[in-house]
């Protein structure tokens, strides 16, 4: 029995295969596909990956950028935009006649999180993806928050600046305007994260500087769903999200804005621990549990 698990990212697609104990078995990565293209992409990797394990795949997850129902219809992927409310789960659940679930992309990394990595046993988490943009995932009571129509947990989309920098949504003063990877190149002036950080390390006062400033844009919107939700521990993941560096100023811009207090204890701040295959493991998790 494997469960098969796809994360479908803006350049590449990749897919693990879980054995029954939730151990990645082997992954296999392809460039995405444009458009609706995308659904014979996933189906092909699907019965690719079960292929090159020897065994067939009993259940599929996939997780997708942008806005998906919990009947799996995605309505809007930002890096797919001849994609709209394209019901995905329906369609590969016809084609591989096997249970099918679509979801979030960061919702997925967030229960791969919880289930597997940095916010086991943990009934409430925040588990925050920072990349190009900020996606997040909300786990409540010990179950993932989902909201009305799935669409739960768009945090990125948060305003932190009214009349602020515009957003790919349409508004102005988005969240992750001020606090994903494209926010810390501007406020660098065109550096990259990845420099900063090197130079960070290497003790250049005005990296750190520029690091400050970013954690506490980051620690802004953090504040806000700690304020929302009360999570025991906050995992930062996503490519740049994950770094060690940035967790300890984000964790101390937190304190700053939250001083620690017997009366109100702040949550955890800590990295993720299951890298870029995050997303396709929470897929794969969530597909499984359908048969389960
Ligand atoms: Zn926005």
């Amino acid at each position: 029995m494997v469960a098969i698990g796809v994360d479908v990212g803006g350049t590449k697609c990749l897919a693990v295969a879980l054995n029954s104990d939730g151990s990645v078995l082997d992954s296999l990565t392809l460039p995405t596909a444009a458009g609706v293209g995308v659904v014979e992409e996933v189906a092909d990797l699907c019965v690719a990956l079960a292929l090159r394990v020897g065994q067939a795949a009993t259940s599929l997850g996939v997780g997708m950028p942008g806005t998906v129902s919990r009947d799996g219809v995605v309505y809007l992927a930002p890096h797919l935009p001849e994609v709209r409310q394209m019901p995905m789960r329906e369609l590969l659940s016809s084609q591989l006649g096997i249970p099918v679930v679509v979801d979030n992309d960061a919702t997925c990394a967030g229960v791969a999180e919880w289930k597997n990595g940095a916010a086991r046993n943990c009934d409430n988490a925040l588990v925050i993806t920072i990349g190009t943009g900020i996606g997040a995932a909300l786990i409540a009571n010990g179950k993932v928050m989902r909201g009305h129509h799935g669409f739960a947990g768009e945090s990125g989309h948060h305003i932190v600046m009214h009349g602020g920098e515009v957003c790919p949504c349409g508004r102005r003063g988005c969240w992750e305007q001020y606090a994903s990877g494209s926010a810390l190149r501007r406020l660098a002036n065109g550096v990259s994260g990845e420099e900063i950080l090197l130079r960070v390390v290497q003790e250049d006062t005005e990296a750190q500087r520029i690091l400050e400033e970013f954690a506490s844009w980051v620690a802004l919107g953090l504040f806000n769903l700690v304020n929302t939700l009360d999570p025991q521990v906050i995992v930062l993941g996503g490519g740049l999200g994950s770094s060690a560096v940035l967790r300890h100023f984000v964790a101390d811009a937190l304190g700053k804005q939250m001083p620690p207090s017997e009366l109100r204890p702040p949550p955890l701040v800590v990295t993720a621990q299951l890298g870029h295959e995050a997303g396709a493991i929470g897929a794969a998790l969530l597909g499984k549990e359908v048969i389960e």
